[in-house]
């Protein structure tokens, strides 16, 4: 069922067994497991079903430090979230990515990935993807002509990824959110502050406010954030009223541990003779999956780098093609313009004939770093919340580790005697800690709530609640503890849907 709340009278009190704050792929995922059980469901979306300019605005925030997009653009507003402007990239976190290691500060997850293998299953479905199946010969058993490079798969070696058509969330799933008897859906409910019980142990309500002057109280069992990484961490330190440092804040970490995937040109690939390499193409349409090249753990653990990959773009193209960063603005029509240009050059690389030279573009996870992080402005939004201030930083440990990933790629080519690859101007020299201005993110945004089981190190337990607070739980590539090399999405629904089977236990022992 759907009400807008700007036409309900001005202070209703609304009350249900489980609200959930946003509807995104986090929220909606969660919502749609509970259509047709016996509880209600409360889903707050701050926007309507539509992109407005005044709404985007509420995410307009600084950044500092390391360049980055907009952060009013770099997000949506309305229901169905950013999934309106998503590309649909997914594959899950490998075995390594939820270990503790020695090299990477502050890694490792209380949860492995075992632990997510179900759910990565089940998300499949949320997101319209194939089999979850990542195995290469899958894919080429479905087209033979997929042929791999021929490298030590001990050293490098194919990591599968799916494409989502990219599932829109807010267009895919409305008209079952809506009719569902128990989801009552209130658009233009945004939530601008959670309120506590004297302890801070338990939550008792949460406010939503909207731009015709309304302001309603939410009342609930359990609560649980949907907002996205940047907006969960903001509302947490806004929610100051009763701690001054914000909800869940007492060890100083909401908001630390910001992370993103860096996506970076890198090098070039220069082949003895001209292929397709199709297995590493996005075949539009087609086969829906493709190959990036990927560092085995053994030698990740051996020369102590991050976890990243290596995509293939003909030369020809890739060299034409402006940086993100550089394409990304704030000025919504104009990045659209600019993304369907690079989409439609981007798709003449995958057309039948071979070529000689590809650019190698890095997708990389950064180490979790507490300096990266979101704190509060002293400026608000126009529903009196304070703005977000982004400091992101990178360490040379990102830079080393995208320097050996095509050292150990290139190493491989010229053992085939296949070709030879050549680093980028800013990875040649080794002592070079700079980087260039083309350096950009792939709009993931994670790690400000992170997960641990020692409430002196995150933020959420390995059940995604909040330390402290029995009721409120976070849905969302927030509790992220590392970012692993894939996209967060496919991940974030994962845990999405792992959460509330562990809410639904819950509910069902009434704990
Ligand atoms: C250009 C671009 C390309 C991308 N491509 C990929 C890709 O290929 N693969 C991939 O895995 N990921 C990709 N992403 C990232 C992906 O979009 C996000 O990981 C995903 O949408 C996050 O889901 P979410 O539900 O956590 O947040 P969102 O989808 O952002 O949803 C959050 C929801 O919460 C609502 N909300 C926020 N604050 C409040 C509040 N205070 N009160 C009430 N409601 C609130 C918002 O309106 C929104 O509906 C891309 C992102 C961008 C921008």
């Amino acid at each position: 069922m759907h009400i807008d709340a700007r036409n309900i009278p001005d202070q209703t009190l609304i009350e249900g067994d489980i609200c959930i704050i946003g509807a995104g792929a986090a929220g909606i995922s969660m919502a749609l497991e509970w259509i047709n059980t016996p509880y209600r469901v409360i889903l707050l979306e701050g926007g309507g079903f539509e992109y407005e300019a005044q709404m985007q605005d509420l995410y307009k925030g600084k950044t500092t430090g390391q360049r980055y997009y907009p952060l009013e653009s770099a997000r949506l507003h309305y229901f169905g979230g950013t999934t309106g402007h998503w590309a649909g990239f997914c594959a899950p976190f490998d075995p390594i990515d939820f270990k503790k290691r020695d090299w990477v500060p502050h890694s490792g997850w209380p949860i492995q990935r075992e632990d997510l293998d179900s759910f990565y299953a089940r998300a499949h479905k949320n997101l319209d993807l194939g089999p979850y199946d990542y195995h290469p010969s899958y894919w080429k058993a479905k087209d033979p002509s997929l042929d791999s490079l021929p490298f030590n798969e001990a050293v490098v070696f194919n990591k599968m990824w799916q494409f989502s058509p990219p599932t829109r969330f807010g267009t895919k799933y409305k008209e079952t959110v809506v009719h569902a008897a128990n989801i009552h859906l209130y658009t233009y409910a945004n939530v601008t502050n959670i309120a506590a019980n004297e302890l801070v142990s338990t939550i008792k309500e949460v406010t939503v406010k909207n731009f015709s002057g309304k302001t309603h109280t939410v009342k609930a069992k359990y609560f649980v954030m949907a907002c996205c990484a940047i907006q969960n961490a903001r509302l947490l330190l806004a929610s100051n009223k009763q701690l001054p440092k914000g909800l869940g804040n007492r060890n100083d970490l909401v908001g630390r541990y910001f992370m993103e995937h860096l996506e970076i040109k890198s090098a070039e690939l220069w082949l003895v003779k001209p292929e397709l390499l199709k297995l590493y193409a996005i075949d539009y349409g087609k086969t829906k999956a493709r190959a990036e090249l990927a560092i085995s753990e053994e030698k990740q653990r051996e020369f102590q780098i991050l976890n990243g990959t290596a995509s293939f773009t003909p030369l020809d193209i890739a060299r034409k093609q402006p940086a993100f960063i550089d394409m990304w603005t704030a000025d919504t029509a104009q990045t659209k313009k600019n993304m369907e240009k690079f989409d439609q050059a981007e798709k003449k690389g995958s057309s039948k004939k071979g070529y000689r030279s590809f650019q190698l573009f890095t997708r990389i996870e950064q180490a979790p770093n507490p300096n990266s992080r979101i704190t509060l402005d002293t400026e608000q939004d126009a529903l009196g919340v304070p703005r977000s201030i982004l400091h992101w930083e990178l360490t040379p440990l990102e830079k080393r580790s995208i320097r050996t990933i095509y050292e150990l790629i290139g190493q491989q080519l010229g053992i085939a005697s296949k070709g030879r690859v050549r680093l980028m101007e800013y990875l040649q020299a080794e002592n070079d800690k700079t980087w260039p201005e083309f350096t950009g993110g792939g709009w993931h945004h994670m790690g400000t709530t992170r997960m641990s089981n020692d409430p002196n190190l995150g933020v959420v337990d390995a059940n995604c609640k909040v330390h402290g607070i029995n009721n409120l739980f976070i849905a969302g590539s927030s509790c992220y503890v590392t970012a692993g090399a894939p996209n967060p999405t496919l991940t974030l629904v994962a845990l999405a849907l792992r959460l509330s089977d562990h809410i639904k236990s819950r509910v069902a022992t009434k704990a």
